[in-house]
């Protein structure tokens, strides 16, 4: 069999990474469905189909190295063995021999064990370990007889574990490989010069290939990985540092003119004195406005750390620059407190801020077109909707995003398509450990806004068990009943049925006739109309509501400086950095603030998750705990993002490699800027290949 595939081999040539796997020697239609089921279809994706982690096919101790308690497993020959039959529970005894000990093995109701272990027959058992009369002792082992001349062969092996399904164990997946490693390894090419893989301590690419597959230990292992690892992070490295490039190079945005007496006039347009962090973020801002390259930049700041008005700041310095500037929230209610917060502090300012949502009128839609096309609006608020259809700017020379890390690379190419090419803002609230400010971000400039604006008291948080929920609305009583207004936020808005989630229809009709009886009570949720939202706000902004019952809908940029508690019930359910966000709507007055978690967590990560809450109040802080606890990929979505995942790095271990993979790809691109290199090429088709067309690479080469 194995003989006719290497005829076939050499007839149609080389198997190749795109060989399906239905063609390959052991893999027939069933295992090819169920590889399919794990995502490999082909060869090349067998092979990166990498081990999980490794195992050494035994694990035996000496006898008298073995530990009371866990489960271990020794060999010997059997000394003696014995048949106890008294009732109720008749036993097997065997005593083994190792030369360094003797362990006594006991299989209750074993009579069927006589005709199977007798004197002279060396045996493997394993099991936990107790102590009888100070001789160690198995209850009821697993046992196997051993052929001592097989086992010479494999005794030393060290075996993959691969990700496994039911349908397709651990084993039967290294079978599959097993017989195909060569051929497939055999397609893989270097990419880097022997004088970097000298330099970074590097196995070469196919080595590596075939050794995380097949190490002969731990650490050939571990070298093989991290070699793979590099290369993915390289391979983003460079694709950033490519799209980068070609925007920084080739699109010009308008060049703004900044001077003392404009800051001055904007600076007064605020009720309060910027702060420094502020300040700082603004002058970074307006060096990156003052050049005729597009701004990329991230600024970053936990909740309620001013970045709102550090955009404003952006936004007037656009306008005074006869240039329109538009401002992109991720929701409508969003977008409508923008635009109220932006109108409160221009209201007396020949500025012209328009919202424009689903909701605008249909008769003022037209006009409010036209007057973004004339050029009279001067700051657009909207979704992201605002930017994919077909509205037209007069001169748009800024896009501020909101909470929307998403949206980037897609809305600048809508603008591309256009023939803008204008100033970009991304603000978030969800701090950017530094492991992903250099992977994900690299292609952003970074602000990052690091102290509250003066006067903030942290927010006080305590978690309680679901049974003490009674407290919460106590408390909750007590607040409103000294004027302030609260939040409660729930998973989900109806009942599934399918699992124990509360939800806020529910709790609503709970609440209101029993704990938060005689209260104003709203609802909040994401299956009301634009309008119901829009009419719930408002009387919770006016104050006419004193509870409002929500689901995370007002997770980001809700201002009502009036409540001070946000009860957070099933709190176990929600991520942390989620928490985190939806704490940060109260907190925003001179007023103490409050933040229970109710919720029941089972497993110590959930667990732990709650209690970092009640010890910390810094984004950065959680930031960094929440991506420990759930990895990256999660973290971001990165999916949505439109870049790729990594098979195999986990960027929140390592920094070290990341950084090394940073610096060696600005070298590369710092020598051959577009790849354009014959040495190069085969570098720039697994670029091209990697990031597809999400990422303006298509120019490359
Ligand atoms: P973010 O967008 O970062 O969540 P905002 O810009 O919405 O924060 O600011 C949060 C609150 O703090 C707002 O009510 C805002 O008016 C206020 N604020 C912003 N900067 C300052 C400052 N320098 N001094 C005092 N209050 C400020
Ligand atoms: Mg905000």
């Amino acid at each position: 069999m194995g003989q006719r595939v290497a005829g076939m081999e050499s007839k149609s040539g080389a198997v190749m990474l795109s060989t399906p796997v239905t063609s390959l020697a052991g893999v027939g239609p069933t295992r090819a469905q169920h590889l399919g089921d794990l995502g490999v279809n082909t060869l090349g994706e067998l092979l990166e189909y990498f081990p999980r982690t490794y195992q050494h096919e035994t694990e035996e101790r000496a006898i008298n190295q073995l530990d009371p308690g866990p489960i271990q497993t020794a060999r010997g020959k059997v000394i003696a063995v014995d048949y106890i039959a008294t009732r109720p529970r008749p036993r097997f005894e065997a005593t083994l021999d190792d030369g360094t000990g003797i362990l006594a093995c006991v299989w209750f109701n074993g009579s069927y064990l006589r005709k199977s272990i007798h004197p002279g027959l060396m045996i493997r058992v394993k099991g936990k370990v107790g102590s009888f009369k100070n001789i160690p002792q198995m209850t009821n082992p697993k046992w196997g007889a051993i052929d001592e001349a097989a086992e010479a062969i494999t005794e030393a092996q060290f075996r993959p574990i691969y990700p496994a399904s039911a349908k397709l164990p651990s084993e039967v997946i290294q079978k599959i490989i097993e017989p195909n490693l060569e051929a497939a390894v055999a397609n893989i090419e270097e990419w880097f010069p022997q004088s970097l893989l000298d330099r970074r301590g590097l196995m070469p690419r196919h080595d590596a290939y075939r050794t995380i597959h097949r190490p002969s230990n731990l650490h050939q292992a571990l070298k093989a990985r991290r070699r793979i690892v590099y290369d993915e992070l390289m391979l983003m490295q460079l694709g950033l540092g490519i799209s980068k490039q070609l925007r920084d190079g080739r699109l010009t945005a308008p060049v703004l003119r900044v001077d003392k007496l404009l800051d001055q006039r904007i600076r007064g347009r605020f009720p309060f004195e910027l702060t420094e962090a502020q300040t700082s973020a603004i002058w970074e801002i307006l060096t990156d406005l003052q050049a005729a390259r597009p701004m990329n930049r991230l600024l970053q700041g936990d909740v309620g750390s001013g970045k709102t008005v550090v955009a404003l700041y952006a936004m007037l310095t656009a306008v005074a620059n006869k240039l329109q500037a538009a401002l992109l929230a991720p929701t409508e209610v969003l977008a409508e407190q923008h635009y109220l917060t932006l109108s409160r502090l221009l209201g007396d300012s020949g500025v012209c801020v328009e919202l424009y949502t689903s909701r605008t009128k249909r008769e003022s839609k037209g006009s409010l077109m036209r007057a973004l096309s004339d050029g009279k609006v001067h700051i657009a608020v909207g979704t992201q909707a605002l930017i994919a259809q077909d509205v037209e700017f007069a001169n748009l020379g800024l896009v501020v995003v909101d909470e929307q890390h998403k949206l980037g690379v897609r809305q600048r190419a809508v603008l591309k398509g256009k023939g803008l090419s204008p100033h970009y803002l991304v603000m978030t609230a969800t701090p950017i450990p530094r492991t992903l400010a250099l992977s994900y971000f690299a292609d952003f400039d970074l602000s990052t806004i690091d102290h509250l604006p003066p006067g903030r008291q942290p927010i006080k948080t305590r978690w309680i068990p679901s049974k003490q929920a009674a407290t919460a609305y106590e408390f909750v009583r007590g607040q409103i009943k000294a004027g302030r207004q609260a939040y409660l936020v729930l998973p989900q808005i109806d009942d599934t049925g399918l699992d124990d989630a509360k939800s806020v229809k529910t709790e609503f009709d709970k609440l209101s006739k029993g704990p938060l009886n005689g209260l104003r009570l709203a609802m909040l949720h994401g299956r009301m109309t634009t309008e119901e939202k829009h009419a719930t706000m408002t009387a919770f902004r006016a104050g006419t509501v004193d509870v409002l019952i929500a689901t995370t809908v007002i997770e980001v940029g809700i201002d009502v400086a009036n409540a001070t508690v946000m009860v957070i019930d099933n709190a176990e359910q929600f991520g942390l950095s989620q928490l985190h966000q939806l704490r940060g709507r109260v907190g925003r007055g001179s007023e103490l603030s409050y933040c229970i978690l109710i919720g029941d967590p089972q497993g110590d990560i959930a667990r732990e998750r709650l209690t970092v809450m009640t010890q910390s109040n810094n984004g950065f802080e959680i930031a960094e705990r929440d991506l420990q606890l759930r990895g990256p990929g999660e973290f971001f979505g990165t999916r949505q993002h439109g870049l790729p995942e990594f098979k195999l790095a986990d960027i929140t271990q390592e920094m070290e490699l990341l950084q090394q993979a940073k610096d060696d790809a600005l070298a590369l691109l710092g020598e051959d800027p577009h790849l354009r290199q014959p040495a190069h090429a085969k570098l720039r088709a697994a670029l091209r290949a990697m990031f597809g067309d999400t990422l303006p690479l298509a120019q490359v080469g």
